[in-house]
């Protein structure tokens, strides 16, 4: 007993030693360590630029004795206010750097701590360079390109500002584009030329199984598509060139795998003129090389109407919101194929862009209904603006097709007492919404169209892709049914419509 408590006690003793020993080492030698490497070097240097007014501010940073490292340029320019936001960008990314060159120095040091040994997956190499595609006296475009280089992983990014350069004031995208739904537009002119990139790139590579092709190829498909949702963020690296083609930068990761690094597309000045704002048409003078020639007005012959009698029949009317759209011929199509007429309330401003389509809708025999001007709530402007509002629409069809307009339908259905009575068109709601506006889902959008029932007026809106996809089974379904599509006057006949009545169904 005795001798086992006495091992016991120098068992203790040494391990007592040995541990003191062992944090006066460690004390010592993290002292050493953090001194050492805490050396750090910045230099920043001003030059000028090819830009007039425009000078290049350079940032070098070393810390942790070169084993971080930050390279910022950013322009100066002669406006305050863009330098300001310019520098709160720059800024952000320092104490990003700073923030990252920390975390991997204490990495850095628990490693060589704990093994002896310098690892050297500890950096962090920070790069901001920006390019001008554009500058004038007006305009002023600055792409930001900034990667980040963490240990074994490292990710890029690319987007752009756009400046007025009198005001100092950013521009934003809407303001680029006409129409508010530009994003759709950009989503699909983007996904048309990703496309034809993964073809080549999936043509290009060896397979044992042709199924294996077509698996590889439908990865890359949903991150193309998953990448180019019509939302904000993913298209924030828009560049508008002199020419007026756009270049669209992806992030690294965004539409393809990290190994493929910044993917950038370009949309010709054709593909995009008609949702060009003015602004920008005029700022780049694109107008005379590319004019959008004053619409011809031909004879356009409407189409006989069906012979439907909805007082003996089953009748529907499909009705279309929001376009013309670029999907709106694709509806078109399968209404000419299935027979079938609808009643489509249009934007003027989007009318406008599109007046091959509006002439087009006429020769179909559908009928065309106003929905304001660019959809404001009728009930949040002025009896003037709401004026404008419907005689700008209604002039427009007027003009290009020789079709007069002469239904109504509120942006949002929003209505009250004294708009109804200012107007002097009937106002056509709706008894069936399938809410395609918000479940961008066909399966979704025919479940709910199915539901209509005898005299019921469809909302539906032709600006969004998985409206029209559902479009051709919804009509099958009803066809099934024995319910005959008729446009809004044909499911009211023999009533004539009143102006500043309600309709929502028969
Ligand atoms: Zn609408």
């Amino acid at each position: 007993m005795r001798f086992k408590y006495f091992t016991k006690k120098i068992i203790l003793s040494i391990l007592a030693i040995f541990l003191s020993g062992f944090f006066l080492f460690f004390f010592i030698s993290k002292a050493n360590v953090t001194n050492y490497f805490k050396k750090s070097e910045k230099n920043t240097r001003q030059e000028e630029s090819r830009y007039d007014n425009i000078h290049v501010n350079t940032t070098e940073e070393q810390d942790n004795e070169g084993r971080s490292l930050l390279y910022l340029s950013k322009p100066v320019t002669e406006n305050t206010a863009i330098n300001k936001i310019i520098d709160s960008i720059s800024d952000d990314f320092i104490s990003k750097y700073h923030e990252e060159s920390k975390r991997q120095e204490r990495a850095y040091l628990d490693y060589f701590h704990k093994t002896g040994l310098e690892a050297h997956s500890s950096v962090a190499h920070y790069t901001q360079h920006f390019d001008i595609p554009f500058a004038n006296e007006d305009y002023l475009i600055v792409v930001f390109d900034q990667s980040r280089h963490t240990g074994g992983t490292g990710d890029n990014s690319v987007f752009s500002h756009i400046f007025s350069r009198q005001s100092g004031e950013e521009i934003p995208l809407s303001n680029i584009f006409l129409l508010d739904n530009y994003l759709e537009y950009l989503s699909d002119l983007s996904r048309e030329k990703l496309y034809l990139m993964i073809d080549e790139r999936v043509s290009q590579e060896q397979f044992e199984r042709e199924a294996d092709r077509l698996e590889w190829a439908s990865e890359i498909y949903k991150q193309a598509n998953e990448g180019t949702e019509p939302i904000l963020k993913n298209f924030d690296g828009i560049v508008i060139n002199e020419d007026g083609s756009l270049t669209v930068y992806f992030d690294k990761y965004q539409v393809a795998s990290g190994s493929e690094g910044i993917i950038e597309i370009v949309i010709p000045f054709s593909e995009i003129a008609d949702i060009l704002s003015p602004d920008i048409i005029n700022l780049f003078n694109l107008k005379e090389e590319e004019a959008v020639t004053k619409p011809k007005k031909p004879t356009i012959k409407q189409k006989t109407k069906s012979n439907i009698n909805c007082e003996l029949e089953k009748c529907v009317a499909l009705t279309f919101d929001d376009g013309p759209s670029i999907f709106t011929n694709e509806l078109l199509d399968i209404l000419k194929e299935k027979n079938i007429s609808v009643t489509f309330f249009v934007l003027g401003k989007s009318a406008k862009v599109q007046p091959e389509t509006i002439r087009r809708i006429v020769e179909e025999g559908h009928v065309i209904g106003n929905h304001g001007w660019d959809h404001k709530n009728f009930k949040n402007i002025s009896l003037e603006q709401l004026r404008k509002q419907i005689d700008d629409t209604n002039n427009l069809i007027k003009d290009i097709s020789d079709y007069s307009p002469n239904l109504l339908r509120p942006p949002y259905g929003a209505y009250d007492k004294q708009i109804l009575k200012n107007t002097g068109m009937p106002f056509v709601l709706w008894n069936v919404d399938p809410q395609d506006w918000k479940d961008r889902d066909s399966r979704l959008i025919k479940d709910r169209v199915s539901k209509a029932k005898r005299g019921s007026i469809i909302l539906a809106h032709d600006i969004y892709k998985t409206t029209i996809e559902a479009i051709p089974e919804i009509i099958d379904n009803l066809l099934n049914e024995n319910i005959k599509f008729v446009t809004v006057p044909e499911l009211f006949a023999p009533q004539e419509m009143i102006a500043g009545k309600v309709y929502s169904q028969r």
